[in-house]
């Protein structure tokens, strides 16, 4: 049987990993891509404005815990590549798999419409109708800017971290009063740039939750190397031996000036930076807590304190959008997009969505791992729960991962990668491949 026409949106990790794993499972499948190239959020000043790529970004995951399973990263490459190595890693994964073939570029979906019966009709960028049976959603969810809603208006410069590139691009950052919202990642990095003496900036860091700042090297190897959670423990226990731990890390953000966090240690993905805590230890960056209000130039921070500032940064994470498809039909307010296994919403069983998680401690092994099971479901070796059943596992593996963590937007799609793995080969695959043999 040659399986279900299937269309994917996106070549970036999500739709790549589909794509290779449909193809290993012979499934006839395209690839539309609204850029002129693979890589998404990978491929620096992406023309389509789906990268949110720094110039200096260097990827925070060891290249030792972002190696994709089958297809290992070369040896040459230092722990942290560079973006651009990043991309060249794609590149040569699409180039060993023959992927670059299927996938059509600068041919975005414009619009996705579920049919009465059975099957998708999309309207691609090229302005032609086309018709699927399954249809796999891999747009990326670190594109749509989310900014910060403080009272009031500031008349100085601001920007969202997607479009902050470098100290002169796209505004000159030079002998500037500078705040950058946020304590995540982008915070960190940013930040840190900065900050640098010879830029004569003066840099303010403000958080409203807070964030563990974790180091990239412990001991002198990457620390996500000591990382590894066991399916053989429950999550609570090891979270709470990692807790004991955490004073190990020098990872409290009070030390350095900053806010208590409210969640406890890896209740929350934490933010790696070796340099951040060198930079407020250094007096380059001065700490502060939440943004209470905007005043013209001035600045209001919840602990009754104030400062001009020339530009504000926020760097306040990213909305989770679908344009193509009708927000009656599909959404995600507040973040949230309930799914079964983070792929399936239940009663829709010819839609999959890849790659909507926040895997610790990355997504690259985690999309691989989501696309065994795309493919073994397209190519009929994989049936799908019933619906109430697949309602209660939605339930219950959002306790498991994010019962502990704040409800905030950044940390609807928290999961444990190795958990998850390790769920998807010994349990969920296999149960739906009995499924599918007892019930077809
Ligand atoms: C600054 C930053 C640093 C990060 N660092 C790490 C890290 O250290 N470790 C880690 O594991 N993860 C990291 N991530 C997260 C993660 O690796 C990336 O977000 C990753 O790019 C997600 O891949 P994706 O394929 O799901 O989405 P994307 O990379 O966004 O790719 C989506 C693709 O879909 C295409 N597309 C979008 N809409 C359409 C449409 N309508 N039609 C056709 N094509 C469309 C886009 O052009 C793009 O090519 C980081 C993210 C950011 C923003």
């Amino acid at each position: 049987m040659p399986g279900p026409t299937t269309a994917v949106i996106g070549a970036g990790i999500s739709g790549l990993t589909s794509n290779k794993m449909l193809g290993d499972y012979g499934i006839d499948y395209t690839c539309f891509e609204s850029s002129d190239r693979i890589g998404g959020n990978w491929a620096f000043g992406n023309p389509n404005g789906h990268s949110s790529a720094y110039r200096s970004l260097h990827i925070d995951t060891s290249k030792h815990r972002l190696s994709f399973k089958d297809f290992p990263m070369p040896h040459d490459y230092p722990d942290f590549p560079h973006h651009t190595q990043i991309k060249a890693y794609l590149e040569s994964y699409a180039a060993a798999f023959d992927l670059q073939e299927r996938i059509e570029f600068r041919n975005g979906v414009t619009s996705a419409t579920r049919l009465p019966d059975v099957g998708w009709e999309i309207l691609d960028q090229a302005g032609a109708t086309r018709h699927f049976d399954l249809l796999v959603v891999a747009n990326g969810h670190h594109w749509d800017p989310r900014m910060a809603d403080f009272p009031g208006e500031f008349t100085g410069e601001s920007i969202h971290s997607h479009h902050y590139i470098d100290p002169s691009d796209p505004l000159d950052f030079t002998k500037k009063r500078i705040l950058v919202v946020g304590l995540g990642n982008s915070a960190a990095d940013i930040a840190v740039e900065l900050s640098s003496k010879s830029l004569q900036n003066e840099l303010t860091l403000s958080t409203r939750s807070s964030a563990w700042i974790v180091p990239k090297y412990t001991g002198g190897l990457p620390a996500d190397k000591y990382y590894v959670t066991t399916p053989y423990l429950p999550l609570a226990w090891q979270r709470k031996f990692l807790q004991k731990m955490q004073f190990m890390a020098g990872s409290n953000p009070e030390l350095y000036g900053l806010p208590k966090p409210n969640h406890k240690f890896f209740e929350a993905h934490p933010t790696q930076s070796v340099e951040l805590p060198l930079r407020l230890g250094s007096g380059d960056i001065t700490p502060k807590g939440n943004v209470a209000r905007l005043d013209g130039e001035t600045v209001h921070f919840e602990d009754g304190t104030s400062s001009d500032f020339d530009i504000i940064v926020y760097a306040t994470g990213y909305n989770i959008t679908f344009p193509f498809f009708d927000p009656e039909f599909i959404s995600a307010p507040d973040n949230a997009i309930p799914l079964f296994k983070r792929m399936f919403k239940p009663g829709i069983d010819d839609l999959v969505f890849m790659g909507f998680a926040q895997a610790t401690p990355t997504l690259f092994p985690f999309v691989e791992s989501q696309a065994r099971l795309l493919a073994a479901y397209a190519a009929g070796r994989y049936r799908l729960p019933a619906v109430d059943e697949m309602e209660r596992v939605i339930v219950a593996d959002q306790q498991k991962y994010t019962g502990h963590v704040l409800d905030r937007p950044r940390h609807t799609q928290q999961v444990d990668y190795f958990l998850y793995e390790h769920d998807m080969r010994t349990k969920e695959i296999p149960a739906g491949l009995e499924r599918a043999r007892v019930l077809g």
